[in-house]
C-alpha cells in the first residue's frame, strides 16, 4: 500500500497556542481543543469541565484564585464578566482570528444587523452570538434560498453584515453569501473574510491529494468542525478516524491511500496512524 500525506499536517497557529498555555493544576472550560488523543493525555494534568456544564460551572462554582482556560473558540462576555467578578485567573487561549471577529461584531453591531452562518451549536458561535444580543444564525437548511430571502424581507436594518464560522467550508459560505446578494433589493450587505486560512489551506490540500489516491482517512476527532468539512468535502471513499483503532479493515482494498487530518490533530497521532498502515 502507498501513503501519501496531505501538505498540511499538524496543529494551526491558534490550537498550537491554546496547547502551549494549558497548565498543570488549571480548570479548562471545555476541552481545549477538539481531540480526544490530546485530551486523554493532558486530563491527569488539567480538570476539563464538560461541555453542557460550563455555564452552570461559572454561575456556581467558587474558583476564586483558581486559574480558568479559555480555549481557543473563545467564551461569551457576559460568562467572561462573571469569570474575572468572582476573580478568577483567566488564562485566554482564544484564537486571534476569532478575537478578530469579536471586535467586528462589537465595532459593527450599532450600524449592522450581524448575521453568523455557521453551526448554532459550536462553541465558537455559542461565544460570538452573545457579543450582540440581536443577531441573527443561519445554517444550511434545505430551503436556504427561501430561508435567506425571508430574512432579508422581514429584516427592518437597512445594512446587514454576513459574518461566517471560522472553519466554515469555504465554497459554502461563498454560495450564502451569494444568496444574500442576490436576494439584497435595496438593501447594504456587507461580507466579513473571517474564514481561517488555516482552514481553507487544509481543505485546498485535500482536493490535490484526492487526485493522487484511492481513498483517504482523515484524522481528527468526531467533534471538530474543520475535520468533518475536510470530509464534506472528500469525493473520494475517506473515514474520519480519531485513531489507530479506528483504522477501517477495508483499507487494505486500496492501493494508494491518502492521509488529512484536522487543525486540531497532532503530528505524532498521524505518524502513529501511517505506521499502523505500514503494517498491513
Ligand atoms: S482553525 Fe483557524 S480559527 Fe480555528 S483555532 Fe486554528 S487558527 Fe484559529
Amino acid at each position: 500500500m502507498k501513503i501519501i500525506r496531505s501538505k498540511i499536517i499538524g496543529f494551526c497557529p491558534g490550537v498550537s497556542n491554546a496547547i502551549n498555555n494549558c497548565f498543570p493544576n488549571s480548570i479548562c472550560l471545555g476541552e481545549v481543543i477538539h481531540n480526544k488523543a490530546v485530551i486523554d493525555r493532558l486530563k491527569d494534568s488539567i480538570t476539563f469541565i464538560e461541555e453542557n456544564k460550563i455555564e452552570d460551572f461559572i454561575k456556581n462554582e467558587n474558583y476564586k484564585n483558581k486559574e480558568i482556560i479559555v480555549r481557543a473558540h473563545g467564551i461569551s462576555p457576559k460568562l467572561e464578566e462573571i469569570l474575572k467578578s468572582r476573580g478568577a485567573l483567566i488564562r485566554d487561549n482564544t484564537c486571534q482570528n476569532i478575537k478578530k471577529v469579536q471586535n467586528i461584531i462589537l465595532q459593527n453591531k450599532s450600524k449592522y444587523k450581524i448575521i453568523l452562518i455557521g453551526d448554532r451549536k459550536h462553541p465558537e458561535i455559542k461565544g460570538l452570538r452573545e457579543y450582540d444580543d440581536n443577531c441573527l444564525v443561519v445554517n444550511f437548511v434545505m430551503e436556504i434560498e427561501n430561508t435567506i430571502k425571508n430574512i432579508i424581507k422581514s429584516c427592518p436594518e437597512d445594512r446587514l453584515m454576513i459574518i461566517g464560522q471560522t472553519t466554515f467550508k469555504k465554497s459554502l459560505y461563498d454560495y450564502f453569501c451569494s444568496l444574500f446578494i442576490k436576494y439584497k433589493g435595496n438593501k447594504k450587505i456587507k461580507i466579513i473574510d473571517s474564514l481561517c486560512s488555516e482552514t481553507v489551506k487544509r481543505q485546498k490540500a485535500l482536493k490535490k491529494l484526492e487526485k493522487k489516491v484511492d481513498a483517504i482517512l482523515i484524522i481528527g476527532g468526531h467533534n471538530s468542525a474543520n475535520t468533518n468539512q475536510l470530509r464534506s468535502l472528500c469525493s473520494k471513499t475517506s473515514w474520519v478516524i480519531e485513531n489507530k483503532n479506528q483504522i477501517p479493515s477495508m483499507i487494505k482494498l486500496y492501493n494508494t491511500v491518502g492521509l488529512a487530518s484536522g487543525a486540531s490533530t497532532p503530528e505524532w497521532l498521524v505518524d502513529e496512524i501511517e505506521n499502523t498502515l505500514k503494517l498491513i
